[in-house]
């Protein structure tokens, strides 16, 4: 679970009294035992830094990662603290990730050992084990990262992932590098994966055919915030925010092909700046109205469906 998350990347003296540059800005949502949520939105909405800091790898400026009733604090365990363990993630490109000086088996055998798992012989063992899992040849352990493809190293950075028997994946773009047809090859594999071990996904993408394919809820991010949250039927059949319904319109009916951001919808991303208090999306809304200077907050519209937006918000007297 993360409750009201927000990240602010510029130090503060670097803008003037009142403005806030924030790249998440007060995000709150919890992935449910054995789903995929999935997280969607364009570059700079902060999507990836939620991953980051749900896998505990960045600190937030503010809110609470909570794990099975647990909070975790960000960035103060040691690695081979069991509880940070059982959260993992995954880079979109593995080879910025993968020591290129190291074998396939060293990298895969390394978060065992780090964590005194075993003998070194048990850990080959599960090493080779892992490989076929995986789609590798075993005698990949005595490769390096430069001799394999994309998808294979691909391949190797989700079985990294793996050795230490994690709960919760969080994948970023874990597709995005790789060409169209090898991209199939690696979800099914995720699916399959998690059917196995019962794991729980959250899947971070720009690309809003693969999220349909893989997640059982969808978040949409805009600037820093959820914009909308629902059951991936929902979202894709009857999506209601105005953001929301642009990307859905613009998805090509040929998958594999992603429009550009900017075909997407009309005009630049503005400056947050100029946003603070009122709604992220009205530079661009065909719907703006005055009352979008103050800031719709993500509430539950129909069972499962929250949406940010004035234009849906329940009747109150
Ligand atoms: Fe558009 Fe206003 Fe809704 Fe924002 S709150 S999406 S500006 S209608
Ligand atoms: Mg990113």
């Amino acid at each position: 679970e993360l409750h009201h998350i927000e990240k602010s990347y510029a130090p503060k003296r670097w803008l003037s009294r009142g403005e806030t540059l924030r790249a998440v800005d007060g995000v709150s949502l919890s992935v449910r035992k054995g789903e995929t949520l999935g997280i969607v939105g364009e570059s700079g909405c902060g999507k990836s830094t939620i991953g980051q800091i749900a896998s505990l790898m960045l600190r937030p400026t503010g809110g609470s990662v909570v794990f099975k009733g647990e909070e975790l604090v960000p960035g103060r365990r040691s690695p081979r603290d069991s509880r940070r363990s059982r959260i993992q993630y995954v880079f979109q490109d593995p080879y910025s990730s993968l020591n290129p000086r190291f074998t396939i088996g060293r990298l895969l055998e390394e978060p065992l050992a780090i964590r005194k798992k075993g003998t070194r012989r048990e850990r080959r063992r599960e090493v080779l084990r892992m490989l076929s899992r995986i789609g590798l040849d075993p005698a990949y352990a005595d490769r390096y990262p430069h001799e394999l493809s994309g998808g294979q190293r691909q391949r190797v950075g989700i079985a990294r992932a793996l050795m230490p028997s994690p709960e919760l994946l969080v994948l970023d773009e874990p597709v995005s590098a790789l060409d169209v047809s090898v991209q199939a090859q690696i979800l099914n594999l995720l699916k399959d994966l998690q059917a196995e071990r019962s794991l729980t996904y959250l899947f971070i993408s720009h690309d809003l055919n693969v999220v349909h394919y893989m997640s059982d809820r969808v978040a949409v991010m805009y600037l820093g915030r959820i914009v909308e949250l629902a059951e991936v039927g929902e979202l894709y059949d009857g999506p209601l925010h105005p953001y929301t319904r642009a990307l859905v319109d613009a998805i090509p009916d040929e998958p594999g092909t992603t429009p550009r951001e900017a075909e997407i919808i009309e005009g630049e991303l503005p400056d947050p700046r100029q946003l603070a208090g009122g709604c992220a999306f009205r530079a661009r809304c065909p719907f703006a109205h005055e009352r979008c200077g103050r800031q719709p907050l993500l509430e539950e519209v129909k069972p499962g469906h929250y949406v940010a937006c004035h234009l849906l918000e329940p009747d109150r007297d």
